[in-house]
């Protein structure tokens, strides 16, 4: 497609606490871009989380439901905030993010780690063992323990029961395996799937379908862990992995884990992806702690947006020139406050401004080198 005639329309839901500072640095970003590529990007704003609940009594309006079903793409901030701590968990704002999940469909989540050199001193672990590490974590995102019936809270002959049933079909192992064997084609094409099948039947299945759909993408090298041998080896050899493909559960802690190698919250994107929507957002929280005083980082929202031009609108010179402007930028020694490094810290609005421009200069030396 010739970006000069596209138009995308980009649902911009900027949430609460330092959400809307961080996504209006990825629409700066993005903004940036479309003066030079010529891609026409239409964004338009909703409601979700505290700020929603506050105007409207919901955390997830029909409205903004409506703008993300009429968009290429949802952008999401961050919900959340101590003034909503109180309130019914049906009136919460992490409400609003567990719906859209739902109403869109969004069964796979990815989380890339990266450690990138410039602040492989921040990881958990020493450099030489993180160096280089460049993985994601494939999660199934709306199936598995977090959904399965019979679920609650029982009393049965005078004492109390807690019960969650994890329950997979086969069409919900299928959909994502073919997500995660598709991404390791544009990777390193190689898929660790990860489960528990030495005890649950639920993973038995699991195992049984992913070897099954592994077995029409020749190219891709399939291999098995169980999710505690996985846990162990991301810690003890993570360059090793490439894209791991997982259940809810197993991927939420593991993704938490896969975090900790590149030592920043501020710095990580995620995608949800379903068949006909997708979500962009940074991993972390709303950090009711520093909003409002232009310190967030606003690197992990740009990713985000990063993800979005890469896997939805196909833009994978604007996404490469993103990622190459945060690594130039960090190799600099440009650092908010969230960051270890020797100079002043820098301001959301500042650190946007230097991406968008790097950005741009990336991709104005790519047209010129095309068109000689
Ligand atoms: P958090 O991620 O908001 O903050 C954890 C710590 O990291 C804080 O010290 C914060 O200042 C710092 N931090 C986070 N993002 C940063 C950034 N971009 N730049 C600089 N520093 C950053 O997690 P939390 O404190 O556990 O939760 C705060 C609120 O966010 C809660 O209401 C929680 O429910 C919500 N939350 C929302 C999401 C989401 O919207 N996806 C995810 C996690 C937590």
């Amino acid at each position: 497609m010739n970006d000069m005639q596209s138009l995308y329309r980009i649902a911009v839901l900027a949430g609460d606490g330092i959400g809307p500072e961080v996504t209006a640095e990825a629409v700066k970003v993005l903004k940036a871009i479309e003066e030079i590529n010529g891609p026409t990007f239409r964004f338009q704003s909703g409601l979700i989380g505290g700020c929603a609940l506050d105007q409207t009594a919901s955390p997830l309006p029909a409205e903004t439901i409506s703008i993300c079903n009429n968009s290429n793409a949802v952008l999401l901030g961050a919900v959340g905030g101590p003034q909503w701590d109180s309130k019914r968990p049906e009136l919460r704002p992490e409400q609003g993010l567990l719906q859209i999940r739902q109403r869109l469909g969004l069964y796979c989540n990815l989380r890339p780690a990266k450690v990138l050199d410039a602040l492989v001193n921040m990881s958990a672990l020493k450099p030489p063992r993180v160096k280089g590490t460049d993985l994601v974590i494939v999660r199934e995102l709306m199936g598995g323990i977090y959904f399965g019936n019979p679920r609650g809270i029982f009393t049965k002959n005078g004492e109390r029961y807690g019960v969650n049933t994890e329950i997979y079909r086969e069409h919900e192992v299928e959909r994502v395996a073919h997500r995660a064997f598709q991404l390791a084609r544009l990777r390193r094409h190689k898929v660790t799937s990860v489960d528990k099948a030495n005890v649950l039947e639920s993973s038995r299945l699991w195992r049984e379908v992913v070897t099954r759909i592994g077995q029409s993408y020749t190219d891709v090298e399939l291999n098995h862990l169980y999710v505690d041998s996985c846990a162990m080896q991301l810690i003890d050899r993570p360059t090793s992995f490439d894209v791991i493909l997982t259940n809810n559960m197993f991927g939420d802690i593991l993704s938490d884990e896969a975090a900790m190698l590149t030592g920043s919250i501020g710095l990580l994107p995620s995608a949800s992806l379903g068949e006909h929507s997708a979500l962009y957002e940074p991993v972390h929280g709303s950090a009711p702690d520093i909003a409002g005083r232009n310190k967030a980082n606003p690197l992990a929202a740009i990713a985000s947006a990063a993800l979005m031009l890469r896997y939805t609108l196909r833009m994978e010179s604007a996404a490469l020139a993103i990622e190459e402007a945060i690594e130039r930028i960090l190799k600099r020694g440009v650092r908010t406050a969230d960051l270890p490094g020797k100079a002043r810290p820098t301001s959301t609005t500042k650190m946007g401004d230097l991406i968008a421009e790097t950005t741009q200069k990336i991709l104005k030396s790519a047209n010129s080198k095309k068109k000689r």
